[in-house]
């Protein structure tokens, strides 16, 4: 039992009501003797390099719980040799000065969820204007130790927004941007055909960045500049329980955060006890048989025992591009291991986008301007 990743669900409650979330909020908030029981347990079974990362709902509701997590942890490594970095993705809204003070002295890496020209279709009418001064200052100087990104999620009912959108964001100066399709509800035709169109848009938005600054400010899109390949030998496995633990605010032990949303209302669905380590008491004093038989379940996580419709995942000709998330998919399937058939095809279309982003870059002329194009590029 090794982890590079503890996260704590350190709320289920949120502000916010973006209409693609699939978690359903409830006021519970996480005890610090939660908090203080799981660093005391699990920190010896830390990697050397891992970290703590802090989930929700909207994990600012809970700050002071944050702030005395990263205490603990602090105190432990300050007498052992490891390397903990702490995390957390949020809406932005709440984000005071404080915080950042707190954040930019602690290292901690902020991911803001924020969709551009797009946020207030999806997101909080109201939300676009303060995350983007948000964005703006943590940028400055004064809080350059916080390693900052913007996580930005698309859906038919805003996908014609993307292109735009990210445009948008890259001309605000974020140099590490995520971007995710939501998947969690049905794409029909009209979508899809969308989405193609505003993919292609953002591939001579990206070839013109990357003719002009040698790497790209899209992490998907670095990471392709590597990794599209038709070689099925590596496949896509999930991270629960083998690399990943966490904790939910009732002290339920779970493999992934995104589990604990899928199962936390189905006590009575078999999936729930096959996927949950139990209480984190019981997991404190029985884990040398609590932890495999859990395990049992989450080993089998792998793209190629998925399925698709008809489609075994292992006959698949894009099983080494597709990793699809499957706690996400039950989601819709309602089934872990089960993937929606949309799914296949928003995979598909990306898939080609990317390949069509590589040959747009390969093609262009030789740089002569001060700087080597990097594959991966600069920008972390
Ligand atoms: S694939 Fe999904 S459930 Fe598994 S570790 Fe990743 S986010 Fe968590
Ligand atoms: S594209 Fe669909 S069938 Fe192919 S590996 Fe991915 S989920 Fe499975």
């Amino acid at each position: 039992m090794k982890f590079s990743q503890l996260a704590f669900i350190v709320t289920d409650d949120c502000n916010f009501c973006c209409s693609y979330c699939p978690q359903k909020k409830q006021e519970i908030y996480m005890k610090p003797s939660t908090i203080k029981k799981s660093v005391d347990f699990f920190y010896p079974f830390l990697e050397e390099d891992a970290y703590i990362v802090f989930y929700g709902g909207e994990p600012l509701l809970a700050f002071e719980t944050i702030q005395y997590t990263i205490s603990l942890i602090k105190q432990k490594y300050n007498s052992g040799k490891k390397n903990i970095g702490f995390s957390l993705t949020t809406n932005g809204s709440l984000v005071t000065d404080e915080m950042l003070k707190f954040f930019n002295s602690n290292h901690v890496e902020l991911m803001v969820s924020f969709d551009g020209l797009a946020q207030e279709s999806e997101r909080n009418v109201g939300s676009r204007e303060p995350i983007e001064k948000l964005i703006q200052k943590i940028q400055k100087e004064i809080y350059s130790n916080i390693k900052f990104s913007v996580n930005s999620v698309f859906s038919p009912a805003n996908v014609r927004y993307l292109s735009a959108s990210l445009q948008y964001i890259i001309e605000i100066g974020v140099t590490n941007i995520q971007f995710d399709i939501a998947d969690n509800k049905p794409w029909d035709d009209k979508s899809f055909a969308i989405l193609e169109e505003q993919l292609a848009d953002l591939t001579d938005i990206l070839a013109h960045f990357y003719d002009q600054n040698g790497t790209i400010p899209l992490s998907a899109y670095r990471k392709s500049m590597t990794e599209i390949s038709t070689d099925n030998d590596n496949k896509f496995a999930c991270d629960g329980g083998r690399k990943r633990i966490a904790i939910a605010p009732d002290e339920m032990v779970w493999g992934c955060f995104v589990f604990q949303g899928l199962l936390r209302d189905k006590q009575d669905h078999p999936d729930f006890d096959s996927y949950s380590f139990g209480k984190l008491d019981d997991f404190i004093n029985n884990y040398q048989w609590v932890y495999p038989r859990g395990m049992y379940y989450y080993d089998a996580l792998s793209q190629d025992y998925f399925c698709a419709g008809d489609t075994q995942c292992f006959h698949c000709d894009d099983l080494k591009n597709c990793s699809v998330c499957p706690a996400y998919a039950a989601f819709s399937t309602s089934s872990i291991g089960k993937v929606p058939p949309w799914v296949c095809h928003l995979n598909q279309i990306q898939k080609k986008e990317k390949i069509q982003f590589l040959q747009k870059i390969e093609s262009l002329p030789p740089q002569d301007k001060g700087f080597e194009r990097r594959a991966g590029g600069n920008y972390v």
